[in-house]
């Protein structure tokens, strides 16, 4: 593949090397072929950010709903997606120096509003979500604040890494913060395998709790059991009475994980990606004392708290498959088939990708 002519750099600054930029575009909702690839313009000079070069992606159910649109809500286009991003720094951030492999917080406040001065980011007004409501990093470079760096641990690649934050502290925040998870407590992940689940199964795991995760397929309960829980059917769960369910599914699995809960159980509710429309018992509420808590990304502090979990070893991130950047749309169609068992990653390749003209 030729490589991308040089861009309109005319403006550089001498101290501040540009370079063209190539990335994914989605300028109209749609299917896989919203996905675009297209020459971008250098980043400009910010010297108050710092750049980084991108060298992976992680896609979330999220990349899809920003692809394909959702009723009643708008999304700004064109856009980059990407929530979750993996690169090397070409510029120091704070003590890391140039070359530090990171990756990058996903989420963010406006950080001057009571809620982000409280530490509650996930409930500022002006909350933003890399790859949603700013550009995202699927593109060969990005510049962030220095805050925004993560060090990825040593005994972690990029490649592994960049599966985790999002997931992560989504996770976490349903969890810990909003089931206020107890430790030696029964917990039920619905869709074990998808990358929330993942991520859910291993924080209660370190809460010592009684793991129980549903998967599809014989071959997916087996991958379940390998991470040490028990592993049921969607039709078929065989416990009752957990303590907390972790529901990400929405119409298909709603009926069982009610039917799961225990008296004074809690359901902590992070996504509907089979259908958001449920129907809901009511005497199943108010005779078991049900809690049903919505939860969404989780603040800052959260995630630096779990990536401790993630330096000390006790997290893991869990990696489908890898696949090219530039087949993106092939991993949207196997994301939305759920073909996939932990994260689908993106790598780096679109330096040598044919941008496509307007
Ligand atoms: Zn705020």
């Amino acid at each position: 593949m030729p490589r991308l002519p040089p861009d309109d750099s005319s403006g550089a600054i001498p101290d501040f090397p540009v370079a063209p930029r190539t990335g994914i575009v989605i300028e109209q909702h749609g299917g896989p072929e919203a996905l675009r690839v297209r020459a971008l313009p250098p980043l400009p000079p910010t010297p108050d950010l710092v750049r980084v070069r991108v060298t992976h992606v992680a896609l979330n159910h999220l990349d899809l709903w920003v692809r394909k649109g959702v009723p009643g809500h708008s999304f700004d286009l064109p856009r980059i997606p990407g929530s979750d991003v993996a690169g090397v720094l070409l510029d120091p951030a704070g003590a890391l120096p140039v070359g530090t492999a990171v990756v990058l917080h996903p989420s963010w406040g406006c950080g001057t509003c009571a809620v982000c001065l409280d530490g509650r980011q996930d409930r500022c007004k002006a909350f933003r979500i890399r790859g949603e409501n700013t550009d995202g990093g699927c593109v060969t470079e990005l510049a962030v604040p220095a805050w925004q760096v993560l060090a990825i641990p040593p005994h972690l690649a990029p490649q592994e890494a960049v599966a985790l934050p999002l997931t992560l502290l989504t996770a976490w925040h349903m969890l810990v913060t909003r089931a206020r998870l107890g430790r030696g407590e029964r917990v039920l992940v619905q869709a074990g395998g998808s990358g929330v689940g993942v991520m859910a199964i291993q924080i209660a795991l370190i809460y010592g709790c009684e793991v129980h995760a549903t998967a599809s397929t014989p071959e997916r309960r087996a991958l379940l059991e390998g991470m040490g829980v028990r592993a049921w059917p969607y039709d078929a769960i065989g416990v009752r009475e957990v303590d907390v369910v972790v529901e990400s599914v929405g119409e298909a699995t709603w009926a069982g994980s009610i039917r799961a809960l225990a008296w004074g159980g809690r359901l902590v509710c992070c996504g509907a990606t089979a259908g958001p429309d449920v129907r809901l018992n009511l005497r199943a509420v108010f005779f078991k004392q049900l809690e049903i808590v919505g939860s969404t990304m989780g603040s800052t502090g959260e995630l630096l708290r779990a990536w401790q979990e993630v330096t000390q070893g006790r997290i893991r991130p869990v990696v489908d498959r890898v696949l090219p950047l530039s087949r993106i749309a092939d991993a949207h169609a196997i994301l939305e088939a759920r073909g996939a068992f932990g994260k689908i990653v993106l790598e780096q390749d679109l330096s040598t990708a044919r941008p496509e003209s307007t």
